[in-house]
Protein backbone atom coordinates (compact mmCIF):
# COMPACT_ATOMS: atom_id res chain seq x y z
CA UNK A 1 0.00 0.00 0.00
CA UNK A 2 2.64 2.76 1.08
CA UNK A 3 4.05 1.44 -2.52
CA UNK A 4 0.87 2.93 -3.89
CA UNK A 5 1.39 6.07 -2.14
CA UNK A 6 5.02 6.43 -3.09
CA UNK A 7 3.51 5.96 -6.98
CA UNK A 8 1.19 8.20 -6.86
CA UNK A 9 3.58 11.12 -5.15
CA UNK A 10 5.64 10.13 -8.22
CA UNK A 11 2.49 11.06 -10.34
CA UNK A 12 1.66 14.55 -8.87
CA UNK A 13 2.29 17.69 -10.68
CA UNK A 14 4.71 20.06 -8.84
CA UNK A 15 1.95 22.14 -8.00
CA UNK A 16 -0.21 19.27 -6.52
CA UNK A 17 2.98 17.94 -4.83
CA UNK A 18 3.79 20.99 -2.89
CA UNK A 19 0.13 20.93 -1.60
CA UNK A 20 -0.32 17.85 -0.85
CA UNK A 21 2.92 18.12 1.42
CA UNK A 22 1.39 21.34 3.24
CA UNK A 23 -1.82 19.13 3.97
CA UNK A 24 0.22 15.89 5.24
CA UNK A 25 2.35 18.26 7.49
CA UNK A 26 -1.03 19.95 8.75
CA UNK A 27 -2.29 16.32 9.52
CA UNK A 28 0.98 15.17 11.18
CA UNK A 29 0.89 18.45 13.61
CA UNK A 30 -2.19 17.73 14.68
CA UNK A 31 -2.58 13.80 15.18
CA UNK A 32 0.69 15.23 16.98
CA UNK A 33 -0.89 17.33 19.60
CA UNK A 34 -4.08 14.96 20.17
CA UNK A 35 -1.40 12.47 20.81
CA UNK A 36 0.09 14.49 23.51
CA UNK A 37 -3.12 15.37 24.60
CA UNK A 38 -3.76 11.77 25.07
CA UNK A 39 -0.43 10.83 27.10
CA UNK A 40 -1.23 13.75 29.19
CA UNK A 41 -4.66 11.96 29.87
CA UNK A 42 -2.33 8.85 30.51
CA UNK A 43 -0.21 10.63 32.83
CA UNK A 44 -2.59 11.22 35.35
CA UNK A 45 -4.05 8.12 35.39
CA UNK A 46 -0.72 5.80 36.59
CA UNK A 47 -2.90 3.01 37.32
CA UNK A 48 -3.82 2.57 33.99
CA UNK A 49 -0.85 1.59 32.46
CA UNK A 50 0.31 0.13 35.45
CA UNK A 51 -2.92 -2.43 35.26
CA UNK A 52 -1.35 -3.59 31.62
CA UNK A 53 2.15 -3.94 32.76
CA UNK A 54 3.92 -0.69 31.79
CA UNK A 55 6.24 0.91 35.43
CA UNK A 56 6.15 3.94 33.96
CA UNK A 57 4.65 6.04 30.80
CA UNK A 58 7.94 6.17 29.07
CA UNK A 59 7.76 2.09 29.21
CA UNK A 60 4.43 2.39 27.91
CA UNK A 61 5.21 4.92 25.04
CA UNK A 62 8.59 3.15 24.13
CA UNK A 63 6.85 -0.76 24.30
CA UNK A 64 3.09 -0.41 23.28
CA UNK A 65 3.04 2.65 21.36
CA UNK A 66 6.42 1.80 19.69
CA UNK A 67 7.70 5.51 19.99
CA UNK A 68 11.80 5.85 19.84
CA UNK A 69 12.73 6.60 23.30
CA UNK A 70 13.16 10.19 21.75
CA UNK A 71 10.43 10.61 21.03
CA UNK A 72 8.83 9.22 24.38
CA UNK A 73 10.94 11.56 26.45
CA UNK A 74 10.21 14.69 23.51
CA UNK A 75 6.22 13.65 24.05
CA UNK A 76 6.09 12.81 27.44
CA UNK A 77 7.59 16.24 28.02
CA UNK A 78 5.35 18.21 26.09
CA UNK A 79 2.23 15.69 27.38
CA UNK A 80 2.75 17.36 31.09
CA UNK A 81 3.78 20.70 29.80
CA UNK A 82 0.08 20.52 28.30
CA UNK A 83 -1.04 19.50 31.45
CA UNK A 84 -0.23 22.78 33.54
CA UNK A 85 -0.39 25.09 29.96
CA UNK A 86 -3.37 23.75 27.87
CA UNK A 87 -2.62 26.32 25.70
CA UNK A 88 0.23 24.59 24.32
CA UNK A 89 -1.53 22.22 22.51
CA UNK A 90 -3.41 24.64 19.92
CA UNK A 91 0.01 26.19 19.45
CA UNK A 92 1.41 22.84 18.42
CA UNK A 93 -1.48 21.65 16.37
CA UNK A 94 -0.85 25.06 14.40
CA UNK A 95 2.47 24.92 13.76
CA UNK A 96 3.55 27.50 16.00
CA UNK A 97 5.68 25.55 18.41
CA UNK A 98 7.19 22.50 17.49
CA UNK A 99 7.76 19.64 20.10
CA UNK A 100 11.69 20.40 20.55
CA UNK A 101 10.36 24.02 21.53
CA UNK A 102 7.99 22.65 24.36
CA UNK A 103 10.53 20.55 25.69
CA UNK A 104 13.41 23.05 25.92
CA UNK A 105 10.68 25.55 27.57
CA UNK A 106 8.35 23.51 29.09
CA UNK A 107 10.32 23.65 32.69
CA UNK A 108 10.98 26.85 32.36
CA UNK A 109 6.72 28.19 32.26
CA UNK A 110 5.18 29.67 34.78
CA UNK A 111 1.70 30.65 35.47
CA UNK A 112 3.52 34.22 35.11
CA UNK A 113 5.26 33.79 32.58
CA UNK A 114 3.70 31.47 30.21
CA UNK A 115 1.87 34.02 27.70
CA UNK A 116 4.59 35.55 27.19
CA UNK A 117 7.25 32.98 26.37
CA UNK A 118 5.03 31.29 24.41
CA UNK A 119 4.30 34.23 21.99
CA UNK A 120 8.03 35.02 22.22
CA UNK A 121 8.99 31.62 21.31
CA UNK A 122 6.38 31.01 18.20
CA UNK A 123 8.19 29.89 14.81
CA UNK A 124 11.67 30.25 16.43
CA UNK A 125 14.28 27.90 15.33
CA UNK A 126 16.20 25.95 17.89
CA UNK A 127 19.09 28.06 18.61
CA UNK A 128 16.26 30.79 19.37
CA UNK A 129 14.71 28.64 22.00
CA UNK A 130 18.03 27.77 23.47
CA UNK A 131 18.67 31.89 23.66
CA UNK A 132 15.52 32.45 25.43
CA UNK A 133 15.82 29.57 27.51
CA UNK A 134 19.28 30.95 28.38
CA UNK A 135 17.56 33.87 29.23
CA UNK A 136 14.67 32.77 31.78
CA UNK A 137 17.32 30.50 33.44
CA UNK A 138 20.86 32.10 33.63
CA UNK A 139 23.50 29.55 33.61
CA UNK A 140 26.75 30.79 35.39
CA UNK A 141 29.67 31.77 32.85
CA UNK A 142 31.99 28.47 32.16
CA UNK A 143 35.12 28.84 34.23
CA UNK A 144 38.42 30.07 31.70
CA UNK A 145 40.04 27.44 32.86
CA UNK A 146 40.76 24.41 29.79
CA UNK A 147 39.58 21.14 31.07
CA UNK A 148 42.53 18.99 30.66
CA UNK A 149 41.95 15.45 29.08
CA UNK A 150 44.64 12.77 29.39
CA UNK A 151 46.66 13.01 26.54
CA UNK A 152 49.38 10.38 26.74
CA UNK A 153 48.98 6.53 27.45
CA UNK A 154 49.48 5.39 31.04
CA UNK A 155 53.36 5.60 31.50
CA UNK A 156 54.72 1.48 31.10
CA UNK A 157 57.68 0.45 32.58
CA UNK A 158 60.64 0.88 30.31
CA UNK A 159 61.40 -2.62 30.00
CA UNK A 160 58.20 -3.51 28.83
CA UNK A 161 58.25 -3.74 25.08
CA UNK A 162 56.53 -0.70 23.13
CA UNK A 163 54.35 -3.44 21.55
CA UNK A 164 52.66 -3.78 25.09
CA UNK A 165 52.57 -0.64 25.61
CA UNK A 166 49.84 1.01 25.26
CA UNK A 167 47.39 0.83 28.90
CA UNK A 168 45.37 3.77 27.32
CA UNK A 169 43.60 4.82 24.28
CA UNK A 170 45.22 8.08 23.19
CA UNK A 171 43.06 10.70 23.01
CA UNK A 172 42.63 13.76 21.38
CA UNK A 173 45.29 16.47 22.48
CA UNK A 174 43.63 19.20 24.88
CA UNK A 175 41.66 21.69 22.61
CA UNK A 176 42.07 25.03 23.02
CA UNK A 177 39.77 26.68 24.09
CA UNK A 178 36.48 25.43 26.15
CA UNK A 179 34.64 22.90 24.65
CA UNK A 180 32.44 20.34 26.07
CA UNK A 181 33.13 16.96 27.58
CA UNK A 182 32.64 14.28 25.43
CA UNK A 183 29.44 12.51 26.56
CA UNK A 184 29.67 8.75 27.88
CA UNK A 185 28.74 5.73 25.75
CA UNK A 186 28.49 2.78 25.86
CA UNK A 187 28.00 0.77 22.19
CA UNK A 188 27.52 -2.59 21.01
CA UNK A 189 29.98 -3.35 18.60
CA UNK A 190 29.69 -6.66 17.98
CA UNK A 191 27.70 -9.65 19.43
CA UNK A 192 28.56 -10.07 23.13
CA UNK A 193 31.16 -6.85 23.06
CA UNK A 194 30.72 -3.19 23.50
CA UNK A 195 32.21 -0.17 23.23
CA UNK A 196 32.49 1.86 26.53
CA UNK A 197 34.08 5.22 26.28
CA UNK A 198 33.88 8.40 29.14
CA UNK A 199 36.30 10.76 30.24
CA UNK A 200 38.06 10.44 34.06
CA UNK A 201 39.59 13.08 36.61
CA UNK A 202 43.22 13.22 36.89
CA UNK A 203 42.66 11.66 40.22
CA UNK A 204 40.99 8.39 39.07
CA UNK A 205 43.61 8.81 36.20
CA UNK A 206 46.19 8.04 38.93
CA UNK A 207 44.04 4.84 40.49
CA UNK A 208 44.13 3.49 37.29
CA UNK A 209 47.75 3.94 37.10
CA UNK A 210 47.89 2.53 40.43
CA UNK A 211 45.59 -0.66 39.91
CA UNK A 212 47.69 -1.20 36.17
CA UNK A 213 51.30 -1.07 38.17
CA UNK A 214 49.69 -3.48 41.08
CA UNK A 215 48.06 -5.86 38.21
CA UNK A 216 51.43 -5.72 36.39
CA UNK A 217 51.63 -9.86 36.21
CA UNK A 218 47.69 -10.53 36.08
CA UNK A 219 47.01 -7.77 32.93
CA UNK A 220 50.11 -7.44 31.73
CA UNK A 221 49.34 -4.77 29.02
CA UNK A 222 47.64 -2.77 31.66
CA UNK A 223 44.07 -2.82 29.21
CA UNK A 224 41.31 -0.75 31.02
CA UNK A 225 39.10 -3.20 30.49
CA UNK A 226 39.82 -5.88 32.35
CA UNK A 227 40.82 -3.13 35.56
CA UNK A 228 37.35 -1.93 34.52
CA UNK A 229 35.87 -5.53 35.12
CA UNK A 230 37.60 -6.36 38.08
CA UNK A 231 36.51 -3.17 39.56
CA UNK A 232 32.71 -3.37 38.61
CA UNK A 233 32.70 -6.93 40.17
CA UNK A 234 33.83 -5.94 43.04
CA UNK A 235 31.65 -2.74 43.49
CA UNK A 236 28.64 -4.88 42.57
CA UNK A 237 29.63 -7.77 45.32
CA UNK A 238 29.91 -4.29 47.63
CA UNK A 239 26.53 -2.78 46.78
CA UNK A 240 24.40 -6.59 46.40
CA UNK A 241 26.09 -6.58 50.22
CA UNK A 242 24.53 -3.43 51.00
CA UNK A 243 21.22 -3.80 49.37
CA UNK A 244 20.39 -7.61 49.44
CA UNK A 245 22.21 -8.38 52.63
CA UNK A 246 23.89 -10.89 50.04
CA UNK A 247 26.62 -12.94 51.87
CA UNK A 248 29.34 -15.92 52.00
CA UNK A 249 27.32 -17.87 54.20
CA UNK A 250 23.58 -17.20 53.66
CA UNK A 251 21.14 -18.30 56.17
CA UNK A 252 18.30 -20.34 54.97
CA UNK A 253 15.33 -18.46 54.73
CA UNK A 254 13.08 -21.71 56.36
CA UNK A 255 14.83 -21.10 59.36
CA UNK A 256 13.60 -17.79 59.61
CA UNK A 257 10.90 -16.91 61.81
CA UNK A 258 8.63 -13.96 61.01
CA UNK A 259 8.70 -11.04 63.29
CA UNK A 260 6.12 -8.54 65.10
CA UNK A 261 6.36 -4.91 64.92
CA UNK A 262 7.81 -3.62 67.81
CA UNK A 263 5.48 -0.83 67.97
CA UNK A 264 2.44 -1.95 67.01
CA UNK A 265 2.54 -5.73 68.00
CA UNK A 266 -0.49 -6.77 66.33
CA UNK A 267 1.44 -6.42 63.00
CA UNK A 268 4.05 -8.27 61.68
CA UNK A 269 7.04 -6.38 61.63
CA UNK A 270 8.21 -4.16 58.70
CA UNK A 271 11.70 -5.78 58.65
CA UNK A 272 12.84 -8.10 55.45
CA UNK A 273 15.78 -10.23 56.03
CA UNK A 274 18.34 -10.06 54.13
CA UNK A 275 17.90 -14.40 52.96
CA UNK A 276 14.35 -12.97 52.02
CA UNK A 277 15.18 -10.40 49.94
CA UNK A 278 17.97 -12.84 48.46
CA UNK A 279 15.43 -14.99 47.37
CA UNK A 280 12.65 -12.57 46.35
CA UNK A 281 15.42 -10.98 43.93
CA UNK A 282 16.53 -14.34 42.40
CA UNK A 283 12.82 -15.30 41.72
CA UNK A 284 11.84 -12.47 39.97
CA UNK A 285 15.30 -11.94 38.40
CA UNK A 286 15.86 -8.38 39.29
CA UNK A 287 13.14 -7.60 37.20
CA UNK A 288 9.80 -5.80 38.20
CA UNK A 289 7.71 -9.20 39.01
CA UNK A 290 4.17 -7.85 38.06
CA UNK A 291 2.17 -9.52 35.51
CA UNK A 292 -0.91 -8.01 33.58
CA UNK A 293 -4.10 -9.67 33.12
CA UNK A 294 -2.63 -9.63 29.74
CA UNK A 295 0.26 -12.17 30.79
CA UNK A 296 2.32 -9.08 30.15
CA UNK A 297 5.49 -8.57 32.53
CA UNK A 298 7.08 -5.47 33.34
CA UNK A 299 9.99 -5.04 32.19
CA UNK A 300 11.28 -2.01 34.50
CA UNK A 301 14.62 -2.92 36.65
CA UNK A 302 14.66 0.61 38.26
CA UNK A 303 13.24 1.77 41.62
CA UNK A 304 12.52 -2.12 42.55
CA UNK A 305 11.04 -2.97 45.95
CA UNK A 306 9.73 -5.58 48.16
CA UNK A 307 6.28 -5.85 48.01
CA UNK A 308 3.92 -8.11 50.33
CA UNK A 309 1.57 -9.97 48.27
CA UNK A 310 -0.44 -9.88 51.05
CA UNK A 311 -0.28 -6.95 53.00
CA UNK A 312 1.42 -6.03 55.99
CA UNK A 313 -1.51 -4.26 57.78
CA UNK A 314 -3.41 -7.35 56.65
CA UNK A 315 -1.59 -9.61 58.51
CA UNK A 316 1.54 -10.45 55.83
CA UNK A 317 4.39 -11.60 56.75
CA UNK A 318 8.21 -10.80 55.55
CA UNK A 319 8.51 -14.25 54.54
CA UNK A 320 10.24 -15.77 51.20
CA UNK A 321 6.23 -17.39 50.48
CA UNK A 322 4.91 -13.52 50.78
CA UNK A 323 7.43 -10.78 49.61
CA UNK A 324 7.83 -10.36 45.63
CA UNK A 325 10.15 -7.76 43.78
CA UNK A 326 7.98 -4.81 42.11
CA UNK A 327 9.13 -1.50 40.64
CA UNK A 328 7.92 1.53 42.72
CA UNK A 329 4.74 1.88 40.46
CA UNK A 330 3.80 -1.62 40.66
CA UNK A 331 4.21 -1.76 44.68
CA UNK A 332 2.25 1.59 44.57
CA UNK A 333 -0.45 0.40 42.24
CA UNK A 334 -1.11 -2.77 44.34
CA UNK A 335 -1.12 -1.05 47.38
CA UNK A 336 -3.91 0.80 45.82
CA UNK A 337 -5.57 -2.02 44.46
CA UNK A 338 -5.66 -3.40 48.35
CA UNK A 339 -6.56 0.46 50.36
CA UNK A 340 -7.65 2.68 47.47
CA UNK A 341 -6.50 5.74 45.57
CA UNK A 342 -4.17 8.03 47.23
CA UNK A 343 -1.68 6.54 49.17
CA UNK A 344 1.08 8.12 46.99
CA UNK A 345 4.75 8.62 49.07
CA UNK A 346 6.07 11.40 47.15
CA UNK A 347 3.50 14.80 46.63
CA UNK A 348 3.91 14.61 42.53
CA UNK A 349 3.54 11.13 42.48
CA UNK A 350 6.92 10.78 41.30
CA UNK A 351 9.53 7.67 42.38
CA UNK A 352 11.02 8.66 45.49
CA UNK A 353 15.05 9.61 44.64
CA UNK A 354 16.98 6.32 46.09
ZN1 LIG B 1 6.65 -2.89 37.33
Amino acid sequence: MNTNILVTANGLSDRDLLARLDALAGRERAASAALVAHLAALDSRPSLYAAEGYGSLFSYCTQALRLSEDAACSRIEAARACRRFPVILDRLASGELTLTAVRLLGRHLTPENHQAVLARAARRSRSQIEALVAELAPQPDAPTSVRKLPTLPVAAPSSTPASRAPSVPPVAPPPAAFAPVPRPIVQPTAPERYRVQFTIGEQTHEKLRRLQALFRREIPDGDPGAIFDRAITLLLEKVEKKKLGATAKPRLPASIRPRTDKRRPDLPSAYVPSAVKRVAWQHDGGQCGYIAPSGRRCTDRTFLEFHHAQARAKQGPATVANIRLRCWRHNQYEAELVFGPGRRRSRDGTPPRH
